[in-house]
């Protein structure tokens, strides 16, 4: 141990010295109390033993000094003094002293009593040390290393408080991963957490040392920026974690590609309070999210609506299916050229008690995100093979009962298996059954799940189409992997065609190119006979549109099938 012995007496000193020097112990002498405080702080001793009485400064006032220095570890101090009384020995131990020794003290005594002092010192170093390392794991996330929400919660309201005190500007950046689930459905939790460790060191990467930075749920990271002079800091830095997060992951082998969302929210603004910051940051990320993902929003007053009835409709959503809030309706698919149905669309419906009748446009996205697509999902597919029982579909040659099916779907483990439970329960063939896929970013990380589901689906004879062709990610030379029987060109192209050139090009290369790859072409809402006029004009076979048929309701479809086509 090395051991501080201060006294005004030379002889104990010397005495001390020779005892704790024979037990092995490091000393450091000084004879008065200023001294003795420099030696305090410079040489962190283990053990200060104390004169009481010493001149200038006595030996309570010098623990009294040390204590104020050194608060997180406990150095033992004994007392040496030639009387003990209460008083004293109380005023001792205010003072911050452990024990006492009266002069004169034996050898014995005085190595008895720094064997002591040394046990206590190891047990309270042990305690100290352990305490410090539980603050560390309860705020750290076990797999990325980054704070964790616990101490998210700590922060936020600590941080808010300083910004408050020194009237500083503070930004809230709530992120949360796109599609991150189908990530882990894909690839396993492995991959997962690789992923999340990847991408909480890219944001490291992104931010100051004095930034905070902690992962708040499973694909959640929250960023403080606790003083900026300008809001658009906080935008800048938005972006620059967007692109750090967009190159290619190599995990394990695979190659995976992720985005983000990020919700921001400023502090002070006007009616942000410390409850609603948090709140305001997750508004303005869902806001983010549902402009398309991969970009940035500010909070605004104005989202607060929007988010409520996000709110209200996921809540709805839960009960939609149980309660029989669902109902399908068809739309012909018909031939261009003939104007007779070939096949009948199902388009899922929800009439709520209270909000009306909502569009799948507004809660598939929800179902989706919720995992409530799955369920409803199959609700949907038994209904619609039900009614093509009952109304006989199979008699009409070449017929096509098309259904939308989610990706997420497809990424169920058993949706083959529950796919041929539905046809035999419902005894319809799979060749009367087409599968509408919307090509998302989710198809291209979990390609090759969903090409196995889709090859066995193709296998037993259902045919598959790509809904929604032209929108965004797709190309044909990217989907020739792809058991694809039908391509579906989005109504936006088929709209734009007649007005734009450009658009009118791809279309017409659309259809040749199809023809030549056997993919039958099914042209989206047409609602003008110009536009009819002009895929007629290019040999497009199949279309659907309000000028041909609206959606229709289920006693619609069946005059429908009579009266457009003979049996
Ligand atoms: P979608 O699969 O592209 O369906 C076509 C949508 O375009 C339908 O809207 C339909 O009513 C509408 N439409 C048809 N002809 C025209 C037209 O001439 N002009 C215009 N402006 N629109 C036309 P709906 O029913 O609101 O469905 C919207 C989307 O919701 C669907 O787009 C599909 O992505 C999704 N959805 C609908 N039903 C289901 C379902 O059962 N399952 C899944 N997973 N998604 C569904
Ligand atoms: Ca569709
Ligand atoms: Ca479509």
């Amino acid at each position: 141990m090395k051991v501080l012995v201060a006294d005004d007496s030379e002889i104990n000193l010397m005495l001390i010295s020779l005892v704790l020097k024979e037990q092995g112990h490091q000393i450091i002498t000084v004879t008065n109390g200023p001294e003795a405080i420099e030696v305090f702080k410079r040489h962190r001793p283990d053990l200060v033993i104390m004169d009481v009485v010493m001149e200038g400064m006595d030996g309570f006032e010098c623990a009294r000094t040390m204590r104020s220095i050194r608060r997180e570890d406990w150095i033992p101090i004994i007392f040496l003094s030639n009387s003990v009384d209460d008083s004293s020995i109380a005023k001792g131990i205010d003072a911050g002293g452990d024990d006492y020794l009266t002069k004169p003290f034996s050898k014995i005594t005085l190595i008895a009593k720094i064997k002591a002092m040394q046990r206590i010192s190891d047990m309270r170093q042990r305690i100290y040390h352990t305490t410090k390392k539980l603050e560390v794991l309860s705020a750290t996330d076990a797999l990325t290393g980054i704070y964790n929400r616990f101490q998210f919660d700590k922060s936020i309201v600590e941080k808010l408080s300083v910004a408050n005190r020194y009237h500083r500007q503070l930004a809230l950046l709530f992120i949360d991963l796109d599609n991150f689930k189908i990530i882990n459905d894909t690839f396993g939790h492995h991959i997962g957490d690789l992923l999340l460790k990847e991408v909480a060191a890219r944001l490291k990467s992104c931010l100051r040392t004095e930034d905070f930075l902690a992962r708040v749920g499973g694909d959640e990271f929250a960023v403080i920026l606790s003083d900026i002079d300008n809001p658009l800091v906080a935008g800048v830095i938005a972006q620059k974690i967007l692109d750090s997060l967009t190159p290619d992951y190599h995990l394990d082998e695979n190659k995976i590609r992720i985005s983000a969302s990020i919700g921001i929210a400023l502090y002070p603004s006007s009616e942000t309070t410390q409850m609603t910051l948090i709140q305001n940051a997750d508004v303005a990320m869902y806001h983010a999210k549902e402009l398309g993902r991969n970009s940035y929003q500010y909070y605004s007053t104005n989202l607060n609506e929007k988010y409520k009835q996000h709110i209200h409709l996921e809540q709805a959503l839960q009960f939609a299916l149980e309660k029989n809030q669902f109902y399908l309706k068809y739309q012909p698919i018909m031939d261009l050229q003939n104007q007779q149905a070939v096949g009948l669309e199902a388009l899922l419906c929800w009439d709520h008690p209270e909000y009306g009748a909502i569009s799948p446009a507004d809660f598939i996205p929800i179902a989706e995100e919720t995992g409530l697509i799955v369920p409803i999902g199959y609700w949907i597919m038994r209904q619609a093979c039900e009614h093509a029982t009952e109304w006989d579909l199979k008699k009409l040659e070449g017929f096509k009962l098309s259904i939308n099916i989610s990706s997420h779907q497809l990424l169920q483990e058993d949706f083959y298996q529950n796919t041929v439970d539905i046809l035999n329960d419902t005894h319809i063939s799979p060749t009367l059954l087409e599968f509408e896929i919307t090509e998302t970013t989710e198809m291209d990380y979990a390609s090759y799940t969903l090409r196995q589901t889709i090859k066995k689906l193709h296998d037993l004879g259902i045919t598959i189409s790509i809904d929604d062709f032209g929108t965004g990610y797709s190309s044909l030379t990217r989907l020739k992997d792809l058991a694809i029987d039908t391509l579906k060109i989005d109504q936006i192209f088929v709209q734009d065609a007649i007005k734009d050139y450009n658009a009118g090009i791809i279309v017409k290369n659309l259809i040749n190119m199809c023809k030549e790859l056997k993919i039958d072409i099914i042209a989206e809402g047409i609602e003008t006979q110009e536009q009819l006029d002009f895929l007629l004009a290019h040999g497009c076979i199949h279309g659907q549109g309000y000028l041909l048929a609206r959606p229709l309701f289920i006693e619609q479809v069946k005059g429908l099938l009579l009266s457009g086509r003979k049996e």
